[in-house]
């Protein structure tokens, strides 16, 4: 038995925001009472989590693990691993692996990996389409019954308005989401950045953010069409936003994510150091405005770090031929923190929710702290300064362009099924 003592619980679930005790049983959540309150915890370990937040087990619905095929760059011991460092207690990993993970053995190979290997759960989403190349829809029945939460081509978008309206259609019958790299390829052909007055100064090549919303618009009159439950990936752009917004108020199902490097930095802050270099690029100024209203009046369901880790030999190289990606697990908490709490443009409860509840309902699953749920619980600090050093990471991988970065607040401890998975 394991006491959680004295936390802030905060569950959005429930909205409870009290100081509570929980003590949990097994791989499963007892008793929560006020402090003191719980009698029978006597035998248990005791975490003091006086002066910290618990909450229901952080969601990353969005990152690479890159196992099966680059295990150079990243395993799935390693990434859960820095999961779990970064709060995390369950992670949906996306299928551009080597082989690409359109088929049941290989949604079995990774199931079966996290079993013995992952340090918090992992819950695979699967190729829309064979070999995400766009042309023939994959095995996503045999696949949902090997364990897949969700299907997207991510790296790439569905390639055709016709391939993505069949593979809504399918989806819709067996009830799960479609997962959309919003991209329009041949406006994003070449690009390394965002197209704006910061690529032409560093004279690199741009792509427009409606290389982004094209895509997106698409998407939505197709989930209109199909009456598919559609999440947009990584969500860059004030025009994709407003198409979510507009949606959501059609009542279309249609869901997205933010990432933390979106909502913190932007296209002025790219230099030509690869760590800047992501998919989709970082974009301006009033993007990144338009995402932080959007975070704080509900039309974004999550955030989600899109965690890319890639191998020194091939990331530490000249900006354009550098792959796009960064690492996030590790600064996911500190960055929403800082950039969304601390400046007082969303309640803390709210900044819980989009890493609980708002991914839990995208994906169909439930996340509270309740007697008798599955004991996933994230502790974290809401004030404690640390810094954060890439070379201490649990990642394979060193690229961050947060290295160095002083936070206020983070991770302190994960819990996944009972077990204490991490501890600052
Ligand atoms: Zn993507």
């Amino acid at each position: 038995m394991l006491l959680i003592k004295n936390g802030r619980v905060l569950d959005p679930a429930s909205k409870t925001d009290a100081v509570r005790d929980i003590l949990i049983d097994g791989e499963t959540i007892s008793e929560i009472a006020a402090p003191g309150k719980i009698s029978r915890a006597n035998d248990a370990e005791v975490f003091d989590a006086t002066g910290l937040v618990v909450a229901p087990g952080f969601i990353d619905m969005h990152v690479h693990l890159r196992e099966p095929g680059q295990e150079n760059s990243e395993t799935i011991e390693t990434g859960t691993k820095a999961a779990a460092r970064g709060g995390f207690t369950a992670v949906c990993c996306m299928p551009n692996t080597r082989p690409v993970n359109d088929n049941a053995s290989i949604t079995r190979f990774i199931v079966d990996r996290a079993k013995v290997h992952g340090h918090v759960r992992v819950w695979p989403i699967g190729a829309a389409s064979v070999g995400s190349k766009g042309e023939d829809i994959s095995e996503i029945a045999a696949m949902r019954d090997a364990g897949i939460v969700a299907v997207s081509d991510d790296g790439k978008p569905i390639a055709t308005a016709i391939l993505a309206r069949q593979i809504m259609d399918y989806c819709r019958s067996l009830d799960l989401p479609v997962i959309e790299h919003a991209e329009d390829v041949s406006l994003a052909a070449g690009a390394v950045m965002r197209e704006g007055i910061a690529s032409t100064r560093l004279g690199l090549s741009g792509m427009p953010a409606a290389a982004e919303s094209v895509c997106v618009a698409r998407d939505v009159q197709l989930a209109e069409l199909t009456d598919a439950r559609l999440h947009i990936a990584h969500l860059s752009a004030k025009a994709s936003l407003e198409q979510v917004r507009f949606a959501k108020k059609q009542g279309l199902r249609v869901t997205c994510e933010v990432t933390p490097h979106h909502f913190t930095l932007i296209d002025e802050d790219v230099t030509y150091d690869s760590r800047f270099k992501m998919n989709p690029p970082l974009a301006a100024r009033e993007d990144r405005e338009a995402l932080l209203t959007g975070l704080a009046d509900g039309t974004v369901d999550a955030i989600a770090t899109d965690h890319a880790p890639h191998e020194p030999a091939i990331k530490d190289v000249e900006f354009d031929k550098a792959p796009f990606g960064i690492l996030g697990f590790e600064t996911a908490i500190g960055l929403a923190l800082e950039e969304l709490v601390h400046t007082n443009r969303i309640p803390l409860m709210r900044m819980v929710e989009l890493f609980t509840t708002g991914p839990a309902r995208v994906l169909g699953k439930d996340r509270k702290l309740t007697p008798g749920e599955p004991a996933d619980v994230t502790i974290f600090s809401y004030d404690r300064p640390w810094t954060y050093r890439v070379k201490e990471s649990s990642s394979k991988s060193r690229n961050s362009p947060f290295d160095g970065r002083n936070f206020k607040g983070g991770p302190a401890a994960t819990i996944v099924a009972g077990r204490l998975v991490h501890r600052a």
